[in-house]
């Protein structure tokens, strides 16, 4: 049994290290002095909580009220304990200093019972007659340390990993270490793992399972520059949408929901109508991961992040979801009906998913293409940006998830925000795209366009563009385009796209574009197998440039030049 003012001394020599090394010695010879009744208690509180922060459970007691206790507890006048604070900026020091007494030798388990019944006490008042007893019966030392857990400030520079390095010196071998992380991939709580190898040892730990209630530590992408890199690195894969909204995992037990944030804070309270939707799903025990997004019902376009993000704000929840419902685009499954599916393979997981995810407004499936191609994934890619996604992810099939780490088991290829071309460039149209969601209605979404070859006299695509026109441009456009339409191809047009509806090549539009990226899609700059030249990113600056002909716009050199030029500018 460790009693807290060994704690207390314990932090204080993790307070006088900054080598990692140091810390999971001094951990370890703490650990190894815990029964196996409190380790878990020894570990939270080293970390400077109560319980893992999937929980919930906060303290709710300012530093003022800290002082207030503090005065109350050593007798001083508040204003001289207030004062204090304001010279020494930390109401650790300032309990170290007003409180200069022996404690009464309560033991981890004793405070850590006391601290519990302060978060879970109603009012202001009840948790400061609690600090004010609990104050009473301690040293300054540990004083010292309990007023800093209470305000969120332990400060002992103690992470994770450096736990989990000294609970596998513990088992005897740093090489268990693998096994202690396992474990704590699948369920988040340090002092579950903990618990478990004090417990039941080795056995104990490679017995780990998932447990609804207790988060998986979320799997991560890479992220990849282009179509090909993801087609190198995934080889035949699936692609999906990239939803800029948030991650969640969300885990039913019986009638019991629990949604975590990706920083794995519980959000089931502000998620009514994804609580509600995932009960009616046919499973008694699940755990899946999607992305949630504000759509707009009536056009079925996605809200920004911004709309969507005001969900975690705690209050005017219930409005929030009437006004903007969430959707949740449902992209793994990871346990199901005590069945670990996080070891299965990715594709295998999706087929379950789907079986699961069947009905419904609020629960989707994410969409997904399987590709084996860079010309395939940039199709995707395009068309996701021409939806207003962020970018597509790429996922390998075979690939187990890998909860916790940051692998190419998944990559994400984005719209980059980062440079914008220097130059606009002009662009013939060659042809349009009837719209999807609200655009469906206005028959024209998107526009192919094309760069002009001088030497064939021929226009290549460089671009679809989807964006930068308001919806009466749109109108105007289409009324122009649909007087020029042809029933296929211009002779002098060369690409490998085949738009909705063919025109002549005439009217010329200006484009900005964050970068010119290769492309297998395009036919500006190609040559043999090598891929084209496109525009990533582009939206359109003003009208149709009447003032132009099509031999007017930019011509593929010049596309390759700014790609030159683009190139040298970022290796500078
Ligand atoms: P990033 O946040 O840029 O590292 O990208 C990875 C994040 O994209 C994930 O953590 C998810 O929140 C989000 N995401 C959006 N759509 C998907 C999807 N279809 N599959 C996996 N993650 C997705």
């Amino acid at each position: 049994m460790v009693k807290f003012l060994e704690l207390a001394q314990f932090f204080e020599r993790l307070e006088g290290t900054t080598s990692r090394l140091e810390m999971s010695q001094i951990l370890y010879e703490l650990f190894s002095k815990a029964d196996k009744e409190e380790i878990d208690k020894v570990v939270y509180l080293t970390m400077g909580e109560l319980v893992p922060s999937f929980r919930g459970l906060e303290f709710g007691v300012s530093e003022k009220l800290v002082m207030e206790a503090l005065s109350k507890a050593c007798g001083l006048k508040l204003s001289s304990v207030q004062k204090l604070y304001k010279d020494l900026g930390d109401v650790g020091k300032v309990a170290l200093e007003v409180l200069k007494r022996e404690g009464k030798g309560l033991s981890v388990s004793q405070v850590y019972e006391e601290l519990y019944s302060i978060a879970r006490a109603k009012g202001t008042l009840d948790k400061v007659m609690l600090l004010i007893n609990l104050l009473r019966a301690l040293s300054s030392v540990e004083a010292k340390f309990v007023v800093r857990i209470i305000v969120g400030n332990l400060r002992l520079g103690v992470g994770e990993a450096t736990i989990i390095e000294a609970l596998a010196l513990l088992l005897g071998r740093r090489e268990y270490k693998q096994m202690v992380e396992r474990a704590y991939n699948l369920c988040s709580d340090l002092g579950l793992v903990a618990k478990t190898l004090a417990q039941k040892g080795l056995q104990g730990l490679a017995e780990f399972k998932i447990q609804p209630g207790y988060p998986i530590r979320m799997a991560l992408a890479e992220r990849v520059a282009s179509a090909e890199e993801l087609i190198r690195r995934l080889g035949r894969c699936a692609v999906e949408a990239k939803y800029d909204g948030f991650r969640l995992q969300i885990h039913k037990k019986g009638e019991e929901v629990y949604i975590y944030s990706r920083n794995l804070e519980p959000m089931t309270e502000m998620l009514p109508e994804i609580k509600q939707a995932i009960t009616k799903i046919d499973a008694d025990e699940l755990i899946i991961e999607g992305e949630a997004l504000a759509v707009n019902e009536q056009t079925g376009e996605f809200y920004p992040f911004q709309i969507t993000i005001q969900r975690k704000r705690k209050y005017n929840i219930y409005e929030y979801s009437k006004e903007y419902p969430l959707k949740l685009f449902c992209f793994d499954l990871l346990y199901l009906n005590d069945e670990d599916y996080t070891t299965k393979a990715f594709i295998d997981r999706r087929k379950k998913l789907e079986d699961l995810i069947t009905f419904g407004n609020t629960l989707e499936l994410s969409e997904l293409r399987i590709v084996q191609s860079a010309k395939e994934v940039e199709e995707f890619f395009e068309d996701a940006i021409l939806r207003g996604l962020e970018g597509i992810m790429g996922k390998r099939l075979d690939a187990p998830y890998t909860a916790g780490s940051r692998n190419f088991n998944w990559v994400k290829l984005k719209r980059s925000y980062k440079g914008q071309l220097a130059d606009t460039v002009d662009v013939v149209i060659v042809g349009y795209f009837y719209g999807r969601g609200a655009r469906a209605e206005l028959g024209i979404g998107a526009l192919l366009t094309a760069v002009y070859d001088p030497s064939s006299d021929t226009f290549k695509t460089v671009s679809k563009v989807g964006s930068g026109f308001s919806e009466e441009e749109w109108i105007s456009l289409k009324k122009m385009l649909d007087e020029i339409k042809l029933d296929h191809k211009h002779a002098r047009v060369d690409s490998l796209i085949t738009p909705d509806v063919w025109v002549e090549p005439k009217y010329v539009i200006t484009v900005s574009a964050d970068e010119i990226t290769r492309s297998p899609l395009h036919t500006a700059g190609k040559t043999g197998d090598e891929p084209g030249y496109a525009l990533r990113f582009p939206r359109a600056v003003g009208f149709v440039r009447l003032d132009k002909r099509p031999e007017d716009a930019n011509t593929v050199e010049e596309i390759l030049r700014m790609y030159q030029i683009q190139k040298r500018i970022s290796v500078e």
